[in-house]
């Protein structure tokens, strides 16, 4: 493989998706800078994460934990790089990514909670993490469905080292109008279990639909082939 195209490629790629997320953000009429882009790396090689580092991208996503702490390892000369955790969490992962990803969006039971929780104090940390909603009622999708919003948040308060930041949805990939009402529900949660100040980020749109999810109004869109290729 060419590196030296490849580089381009991914810098180009990548600047193609700031302008969509920026034409999406103007259409109604939010501000481009309160959405993160996590550019989806699983499964691609160092040298990409490398590539889109040198364009300017500092927060990169992961499925899988181990894969996570390898490439976090080899890429730990890259300053302020921010690793999210987006893939089925298990609750004997959280001594792998506790601590090295900023956020883990896919925190779905109490026991995760609870394991991240032991892992933070005894490593001295605060960690964020979001829950991931199942809205479309798939039994193949991970998180949970609404009505268990709140007892996650309640067990939350309890924790000492685990923070609720947010909600997380990923939607079924072929139906463009079950993914606008997941969008819509994540958003109506939210808004019902505290606003804004208590959950701040909406972490859903991937790279076929994140136009969509930013008028719904994520904060953090997940986008992996629309700047990695396809995997
Ligand atoms: C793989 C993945 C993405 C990125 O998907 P693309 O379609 O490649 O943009 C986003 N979110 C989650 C949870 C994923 O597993």
């Amino acid at each position: 493989m060419n590196g030296g195209a490849e580089t381009v490629d991914v810098a180009t790629r990548l600047a193609d998706v700031h302008d969509g997320i920026a034409a999406a953000a103007r259409a109604s009429g939010r501000d481009p800078r309160e959405i993160t882009l996590v550019a989806v790396s699983k499964r691609k090689p160092a040298a990409m994460i490398r590539a889109a580092y040198a364009a300017g991208q500092r927060d990169f996503g992961e499925n899988y934990a181990q894969e996570l702490r390898d490439k976090a390892r080899e890429l730990e000369d890259l300053d302020a790089l921010r690793w999210h955790f987006i893939g089925p969490f298990q609750s004997n992962k959280a001594r792998l990514l506790v601590g090295r990803a900023t956020l883990l969006h896919s925190v779905s039971e109490q026991r995760h909670l609870e394991a991240v929780a032991a892992r933070a104090q005894s490593i001295g940390v605060e960690q964020r993490v979001l829950v991931q909603l199942n809205l479309s009622g798939e039994s193949t999708k991970h998180g949970v469905a609404g009505a268990t919003l709140a007892a996650l948040l309640r067990a939350s308060e309890t924790l000492e080292g685990v923070r609720i930041e947010g909600l997380m949805t990923m939607p079924p990939a072929d139906d463009d109008d079950v993914t606008a009402r997941c969008f819509a529900e994540l958003r109506v949660l939210r808004d019902a279990h505290g606003g804004v100040q208590r959950l701040p980020q909406l972490s859903m749109g991937m790279s076929h639909d994140y136009a969509l999810a930013i008028a719904h109004g994520s904060t953090c869109v997940r986008v992996g082939t629309a700047i990695f290729g396809s995997r």
